[in-house]
């Protein structure tokens, strides 16, 4: 047992994930089991496939439920998309892009990847040249991450649909909408999106644990075509009517009555009010690092400034200033919990998470936990963060 002493009060939880829970979902996982056969485990289950299938704007996609977390989400789409051997293009967007498309390549299959440009989108016209050049139209997919949690930069989807169209190729558009579902606006159907894949613990306000994945029906069409042998990961398998068949066993109950919980909050706010929230934190985030970054030591990693996500903000720090040291003291002696930097940006980034269960006097709290650690560490930032971020919530809510 550790003797560390009791700290008063709530420490903030600013991760892009996992992300503060609601007192409603917490008191809703706080229950005893259900028997598979009970049928409030059928209306659960039943009620979180409907308000997935709402949050996404799909009628017509399939929605296929894991007990796993992202990364298990992404290899459901690997597997009964692609067949061994079979290649798959995924534009650079940082360190999540690299991730999956390297779980890619560890199971057999073949990538071709864009450069990633640093702190900024994908670049439509490179997924152009790729699928124009691929003659033989053996590309299977488009792997696209809506946000890059890492670089907090978001890619707009639909200029990316008109590049797999523009190329006339027939590969499936899949996108990973881990980062921003919940968070910021995305219609499947309306911006034919064949595939969206998509994990509890961010702005669906869940314990990490439950990855999804929404098939459209050309992806359907394509996985009953693939002949890779697959089990747990098959979504085929999950089609049955029974709780037992939907989860290849059983259910992660918990989290299903939670999601039924945090899905009904989202509904009840309304949707769009959730994204106009999301919009109005993230801004005032970025009205305090604009100010801080007039003295030098920090600044955005998202130059572009259309392109910076509405659910994390990665900030880069000047040569000689260690991000992790300011995330350890915001933490240790602040209680603000914000991120690090992940893959090629470990150590040159930290990132404030601003998606979920928020509202303006959290955020302010992290912001000003941040700025008291700057200043503990004596980093170089411009002092009146806080005040742009006062000043543009009173102007803008
Ligand atoms: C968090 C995240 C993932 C991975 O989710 P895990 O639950 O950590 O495996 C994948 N993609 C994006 C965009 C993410 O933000």
């Amino acid at each position: 047992m550790t003797t560390s002493p009791r700290i008063p009060g709530r420490r903030f939880l600013h991760s892009p994930g996992p992300t503060h829970l609601p007192d409603e979902v917490l008191d809703a996982m706080h229950r005893q089991p259900m028997d598979l056969a009970d049928p409030r485990l059928a209306d659960t289950i039943a009620a979180c496939e409907a308000g997935l299938r709402r949050l996404a704007d799909t009628e017509k996609a399939e929605l296929f439920m894991y007990a796993s977390n992202g990364h298990g989400a992404w290899e459901v789409v690997i597997e009964n998309l692609l067949p061994p051997g079979s290649t798959v293009l995924i534009p650079g967007t940082g360190h999540f892009s690299d991730s999956w498309a390297l779980q890619c390549e560890a199971l057999g299959r073949r990538t071709i990847r864009t450069p990633w440009r640093e702190g900024e989108p994908i670049n439509p016209q490179d997924v152009v040249d790729v699928l124009r050049a691929d003659r033989e139209r053996t590309i299977v997919a488009v792997f696209v991450v809506h946000t890059d949690t890492a670089s907090s930069v978001t890619t707009e989807l639909d200029a990316l649909r008109a590049a797999i169209d523009g190329a006339d190729h027939p590969a499936l558009f899949v996108v990973d909408a881990v980062a921003s579902l919940g968070a910021a606006p995305l219609a499947m159907d309306a911006q034919r999106i064949d595939l969206l894949v998509g994990a509890s613990q961010k702005g669906l306000m869940l314990p990490p644990g439950l990855g999804f994945v929404l098939v459209g029906p050309a992806a359907a069409e394509v996985a009953r075509r693939n002949p890779a042998p697959r089990f747990y990961w098959d979504w085929g398998r999950r089609a049955g009517k029974l709780p037992y068949q939907k989860f290849c066993g059983t259910p992660p109950l918990p989290l299903l009555m939670g999601m039924e919980a945090s899905l009904a909050l989202l509904f009840k706010e309304g949707v769009d009010v959730v994204h106009a929230r999301h919009r109005l934190l993230a801004g005032a985030v970025h009205a305090a690092v604009q100010a801080w970054r007039r003295e030098g030591g920090v600044d955005f990693f998202c130059g572009t400034a259309s392109a910076r996500s509405v659910s994390v903000t990665a900030i880069k720090t000047a040569a000689g200033i260690d991000p992790d040291a300011i995330r350890s003291l915001a933490r240790e002696r602040f209680q603000v919990s914000i991120a690090g930097g992940l893959g090629p940006l470990a150590g040159r980034v930290f990132r404030i998470g601003h998606l979920g269960d928020l509202n303006a006097a959290m955020l302010l709290g992290a912001l000003a936990g941040v700025e008291a650690a700057m200043l503990s560490l004596r980093v170089p930032f411009g002092r009146d963060g806080m005040q742009q971020a006062v000043d543009f919530l009173a102007r803008e809510s």
